[in-house]
C-alpha cells in the first residue's frame, strides 16, 4: 500500500475549515498530521504556532498547504520549499507574479512539487466550456461576479486592506476561468476600481479586456451585492451563446441547460496535487494574477463612501 502523503495546513481560517479539513478527510492518500494557527488548535493533530515550528518538530511531513491571506503567504512557501516539502497555495498565489515566480524557481531547484490551485478551474462545467470554445470563434465575453462580502467573508478585514485584493480576491476566480477558456493574453483597455474611502482595496470594479484575437471582455465585480448572487460568464460566438452560472458549475448552451457531473473543486485540486508530485511536476499558473497586477496598475481609482464590515 502507498504511503498517504503527509500533511501540514498553515492558518485555520475559513478556507480551511469550510474545504481543506473536509476534503483531505475525505480522500485516501493523503492524511492531516499538522497544523499551524496562530489562534486556533484542531483536535487529533499537532499544533503549532507557525510554520517555523512545525518544521523545526514535525519530522514526518511531506506537503504544506498554505490558506493564510496571500500578503503573508510568500514567506511561509519559501520556507517549505527551502526544507523540502511539496507546497499547495490557496488562491491568489502571492501578492504579485514576481513572488509566485521565485517560488517556482525555488520548487524547481528543490526538486518538489509547487502547486497553485485556482479552485474554480475545477468546476464541473468547465471541462465542457473548454471544448465549446476549440469549435466556436469568440466574439465577446461578459462576466458578472457579484457577491455580498459580508455574507462570504465575515469580518475578514484584510480583503479590503492593503495586499488584499478587494472585489479581485473572488474576482480573480473569474479570470482563472476566463484565461483557462480563452488561453491567450489578456490586455486591459480599462478599468475602473471603486475605493471606500476607508480602505485600501476596491470593493468594487469594471473593467475591459481584449485578446490579440480581439476577443471584447466586459466585466463588472462587486462586493456590495445583496440578494441573488451572481458568478457569470457569457460567452458569445456569432449567434450563438454559453453560459457559465454558479462559478463555472453549470452550463447553458444557447438557452438549454446542459447535463454536467457534479464535481466539488476541492477534492479534485487534491488528486491533482497528489498526481503532480507524482510525477514530479508542478502546476503554477500566473496569468489570472497578471491581469490583476494589470487592472490595479493601470486602472482609474475612484473614492466612495466608507464600508464597514
Ligand atoms: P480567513 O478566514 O481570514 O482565514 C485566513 C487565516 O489565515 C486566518 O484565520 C489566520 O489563521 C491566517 N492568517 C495568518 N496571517 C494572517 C493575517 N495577517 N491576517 C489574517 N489571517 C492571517 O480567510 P479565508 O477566507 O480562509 O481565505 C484565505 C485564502 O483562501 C485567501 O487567499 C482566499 O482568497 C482563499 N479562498 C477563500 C475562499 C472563501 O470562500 N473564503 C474560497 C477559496 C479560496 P490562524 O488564526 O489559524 O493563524
Amino acid at each position: 500500500m502507498i504511503k498517504p502523503l503527509r500533511i501540514g495546513l498553515v492558518g485555520l481560517g475559513k478556507i480551511a475549515r469550510d474545504q481543506h479539513l473536509p476534503s483531505i478527510a475525505s480522500l485516501d492518500g493523503v492524511e492531516l498530521v499538522a497544523i499551524a494557527s496562530r489562534n486556533a488548535a484542531l483536535e487529533g493533530v499537532a499544533n503549532f504556532k507557525s510554520l517555523e515550528e512545525m518544521l523545526r518538530l514535525e519530522r514526518d511531513l511531506d506537503a504544506v498547504v498554505l490558506c493564510q491571506p496571500p500578503s503573508v503567504r510568500f514567506d511561509d512557501a519559501k520556507r517549505a520549499l527551502v526544507a523540502g516539502k511539496h507546497v499547495f497555495l490557496e488562491k491568489p498565489p502571492g501578492a504579485t507574479v514576481s513572488e509566485v515566480q521565485i517560488l517556482a524557481d525555488l520548487a524547481e531547484s528543490a526538486h518538489v512539487t509547487l502547486f497553485a490551485g485556482w479552485h474554480s478551474r475545477f468546476g464541473a462545467a468547465i471541462p465542457a466550456a473548454k471544448s465549446w470554445l476549440r469549435d466556436h470563434e469568440v466574439t465577446t465575453i461578459q462576466i458578472n461576479w457579484k457577491e455580498d462580502i459580508r455574507q462570504w467573508h465575515p469580518g475578514q478585514t484584510w480583503i479590503l486592506d492593503r495586499g488584499g485584493f478587494g472585489v479581485f480576491d473572488p474576482g480573480i476566480n473569474a479570470l482563472s476561468i476566463l484565461t483557462e477558456l480563452v488561453g491567450e493574453t489578456l490586455r486591459v483597455i480599462e478599468a475602473t476600481l471603486h475605493i471606500p474611502a476607508n480602505c485600501h482595496a476596491p470593493i468594487a470594479a469594471d473593467v475591459h479586456l481584449t485578446t490579440a484575437k480581439n476577443i471584447k471582455i466586459a466585466a463588472a465585480f462587486d462586493f456590495r451585492q445583496t440578494g441573488p448572487q451572481l458568478w457569470d460568464i457569457n460567452i458569445e460566438a456569432g449567434n450563438e451563446r454559453l453560459q457559465l452560472r454558479d462559478g463555472g458549475h453549470k452550463l447553458i448552451i444557447n438557452d438549454i441547460a446542459q447535463a454536467v457531473t457534479p464535481k466539488s473543486e476541492y477534492p479534485e485540486m487534491y488528486r491533482h496535487f497528489l498526481s503532480l508530485i507524482r510525477s514530479s511536476k508542478s502546476d503554477v499558473d500566473v496569468a489570472p494574477l497578471k491581469v490583476v497586477e494589470s487592472i490595479f496598475s493601470q486602472g482609474r481609482s475612484v473614492r466612495i463612501e466608507q464600508f464597514e464590515f
